[in-house]
């Protein structure tokens, strides 16, 4: 079962981009780091370095703060009119569409996800994206507001509203959606809003935002208004969360991190702060679903991305009288699917995207193992080479262990038991966290009482990993704080003025 398949060690479409320097973005131009430093990236289904990208550091950063800054003051872009700033990212969305196969390449290549995932998902969502954010960028408006004499006796007002955008904006991503997630989910509607960015990736996975960066300058970006630092969390992130020329922080990752970050804020400037944290998501097949589509549904809801999601559905909970099929049919599932490097087009899951996060999940997986729960299928490496892990379920676990608790971020679930619709919305609800949510019934009653009582950022139900880009995405209690994308995610990066002009 899961037998990683030959490694391919060929770059298709990728191979002249990957052959290239790769640069930082500031202010328009790609410059090499200050300190003249690099840093390798790999294949993690290889273990092989496949590029060498300049390393930014804090000078590097506030180059990049300085050039948005200037931007954002005195350049076009939050001036410009917004039918032209609405072309602009329209087109860059139509280039990402044009591009889908390089940039699905370079992801697969960098990151470890498969080309036909990545040609389906995260490039043509990206675009999405774009295009929605677009048509946002007319939106930007206000609200003329009935008012009261109260502080002017007899006074008259003509009293109105205006989003206005907020400034710089500082973006730091994470390895697991490299460019959907640092361009789609957070540059976008910043962008769109009128605002000027400045984005740190994840030093995982640098290469897919870098070929964006050429595309947004072909797609008429002005100078300064999308920068690109690649670099360290502890280094070049620390320095733009800490930057007081810097409005607001978007940041999508670990909750451990955002924790670290908003310290920092509060130390700074106080900037705006949009957070995305982690989950451990619960998903609850009722005996009455359809249990073909359910064991599919919550077998991709565990299992996508090599179950690097942040809202993957890695607690289930089945009604009792199903509970033998769904575990059956769930170890099936897992079997089924396919190891290999994400560019062979037979690979259903690639590997992890690095040792270290290899070593988190196997680190999970033994714990599981000692703490007592069963492995049901899975449960080892797969391979010899790569950071593949085998899709992994346990049973018989309890509510304290660390893999029931704790985000893993990788192919590995836990099934439980339920024969109550209140017990097991009150487990699901015993978390910290609150992203993601599947419910899978034919029963409207349960479906509506279930998706009111689970308090979390989003429901699925009957289907997982839906992911429009006009619904709003984030997460309640410690999952993080406001939305991305839809229109919570454009008016996240507005602020709003209100002007008072006294007529008599
Ligand atoms: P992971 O450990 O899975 O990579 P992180 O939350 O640490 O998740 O990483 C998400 C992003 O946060 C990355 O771009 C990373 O470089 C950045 N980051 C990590 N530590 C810090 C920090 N102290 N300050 C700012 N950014 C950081």
């Amino acid at each position: 079962m899961n037998v990683v398949t030959p490694l391919t060690t060929t770059f298709g479409p990728a191979e002249a981009f990957l052959g290239k320097g790769h640069r930082l973005l500031i202010d328009g131009k790609w410059v090499e780091a200050e300190s003249g430093e690099v840093f390798e990236t790999l294949n993690p289904a290889t273990e092989q370095v496949i590029a060498t990208v300049a390393l930014g550091g804090t000078a590097d950063i506030d180059a990049a703060v300085a050039a948005a800054r200037k931007a954002f003051d005195a350049g076009p872009w939050p001036r410009m009119m917004p039918a032209e700033r609405q072309r602009i990212l329209q087109k860059l969305g139509d280039l990402i569409e044009e591009n889908c196969e390089e940039l699905a390449w370079i992801e697969s290549l960098d990151n470890g996800k498969p080309v036909k995932v990545a040609e389906v998902a995260d490039i043509p969502l990206t675009a999405d994206l774009f295009h929605y954010m677009a048509a946002q960028a007319r939106t930007r408006e206000g609200h003329v507001v009935p008012t009261s004499d109260f502080a002017i006796p007899g006074a008259e007002f003509h009293a109105y509203t205006v989003d206005e955008p907020v400034g710089v904006v500082g973006l730091i991503t994470p390895w697991n959606y490299p460019l959907l997630i640092a361009a789609g989910w957070q540059m976008a509607g910043a962008l769109a809003a009128g605002n000027t960015v400045v984005l740190k990736p994840s030093e995982v996975t640098p290469l897919s935002i870098t070929r964006f960066g050429e595309l947004a300058l072909e797609a008429g970006v002005p100078p300064g208004v999308i920068n690109i630092v690649q670099g360290y969390g502890a280094d070049a992130g620390a320095r733009l969360v800490e930057h007081p020329q810097v409005d607001k922080i978007g940041f999508t990752g670990s909750t451990r991190t955002g924790r670290g970050l908003l310290k920092a804020v509060a130390d700074s400037n106080l900037k705006k702060v949009t957070l995305e944290l982690g989950g451990k998501s619960p998903d609850i097949i009722f005996a009455d679903a359809d249990l073909d589509a359910a064991i599919a549904g919550v077998a991709m809801g565990v299992f996508f991305n090599q179950g690097e999601c942040c809202c993957a559905g890695t607690r289930i909970y089945v009604e009792d009288k199903v509970y033998d099929q769904v575990v059956a049919g769930m170890i099936d599932e897992a079997r089924k699917i396919r190891l290999g490097s994400g560019q062979d087009p037979d690979t259903d899951m690639g590997p992890l995207v690095s040792q270290n996060q290899f070593d988190t999940v196997m680190s999970y997986v033994d714990a599981g193992k000692s703490d007592g729960a069963k492995v049901a299928v899975g449960g080892a490496r797969a391979g010899d080479k790569g950071y593949f892990v085998q899709p992994t379920l346990f049973t018989e676990v309890n509510p304290n262990m660390s893999i029931v608790r704790e985000e893993i971020f990788g192919p590995v679930a836990t099934i439980e038991r339920f024969s109550d619709i209140n017990d097991v919305v009150r487990r699901a609800n015993d978390t910290d966290y609150g992203l993601g949510a599947g419910i899978w019934t034919t029963d409207a009653r349960k479906t509506h009482h279930v998706a009111k009582a689970i308090r979390a950022g989003t429901v699925f139900v009957n289907c997982y990993n839906v992911f429009d880009a006009a619904m709003p995405f984030g997460g309640y209690k410690q999952s993080g704080w406001g939305r991305n994308r839809g229109r919570q995610a454009f008016e996240a990066f507005t602020e709003t003025k209100a002007v008072y002009v006294k007529l008599n």
